[in-house]
């Protein structure tokens, strides 16, 4: 059985952790040690009491998350910070976090496998963040609804319920703009509308992006930030159990969005 430096480097090597930026509350990597052995992993979107008790339910010895222990900024460990802290190490369970090099990795990625559910192929990048594109776009020639109804089947899957803005029944989407979590604003909103997409797919986005997406003539499509997140550590633990032979167990905690 592997140990953690082992899962790790390949982890870092396969996402090239090293390079992509990120918020600086993203902290990508190894977030929490642990001592021994690993013999299963578990999976979850988010760091939270809920995903560290399912991982260690499962008797999992890494939890592997896209949003990590840090993702609310530095606060004291007191309280649900210190118990799950508390339970982590007394279990002895490390903790691995990817974010934006998640998102964006051409077959683990969020955002590819997002637009792989949805039937659509991407031709480049879009949505720029310092020296990435954090999400993909591409032509199509699909009715829009079709599209919704495959992003509702997604967000439905994990709890959710997709939102849309109105959009006319026989309306066909000619170029889309699919970007994960919470992929609305008004700079996302901008680029797509500068590169002619006329459906953006995210996960969630202020009340203002709908309106502003109307004024522009894009139809969003808000399938949950939650939902559209699974997909990319459902595809790590995947990967790790084809690699190293490690049963993975993903650890659905729904948040709601
Ligand atoms: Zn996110």
């Amino acid at each position: 059985m592997p140990a953690l430096a082992k899962i790790a480097e390949f982890l870092d090597d396969a996402l090239n952790i090293a390079n992509i930026p990120d918020y600086s509350n993203a902290v990508n990597g190894v977030q929490l040690a642990n001592l021994g052995e690993i013999e299963r992993i578990a999976t979850a979107v988010d760091f939270s009491s809920e995903t560290v008790t399912g991982a260690i339910d499962a008797g999992a010895r890494l939890l592997i998350v896209h949003h990590g222990m840090f993702w609310g900024g530095v606060q004291p460990i007191t309280a649900h910070r210190h118990q799950r802290l508390w339970s982590l190490i007394t279990h002895d369970v490390a903790v691995y976090s990817a974010h934006l090099p998640l998102d964006i990795h051409p077959e683990l990625g969020n955002n590819a496998l997002l637009a792989k559910h949805l039937g659509l192929s991407p031709s480049g990048g879009f949505f720029k963040y310092q020296t990435i594109n954090v999400g993909l776009t591409g032509e199509s020639d699909v009715p829009t609804r079709v599209l919704a109804e495959k992003a509702g089947d997604l967000a439905a899957e994990f709890r959710g319920t997709l939102v849309t803005t109105p959009f006319a029944d026989d309306r066909v989407t000619r170029r889309w703009g699919v970007c994960t979590g919470s992929g609305a604003d008004s700079a996302s909103l901008k680029e797509a509308a500068q590169r002619g997409i006329d459906t953006l797919i995210v996960g969630e986005g202020p009340h203002h992006t709908s309106v502003e997406a109307r004024e522009l003539g894009i139809v969003v499509l808000y399938a949950g930030h939650y939902a559209t997140e699974t997909i990319g550590v459902r595809a790590l633990g995947d990967l790790l159990t084809r690699t190293f032979g490690l049963p993975s167990t993903f650890i659905d905690a729904p948040s709601g969005l």
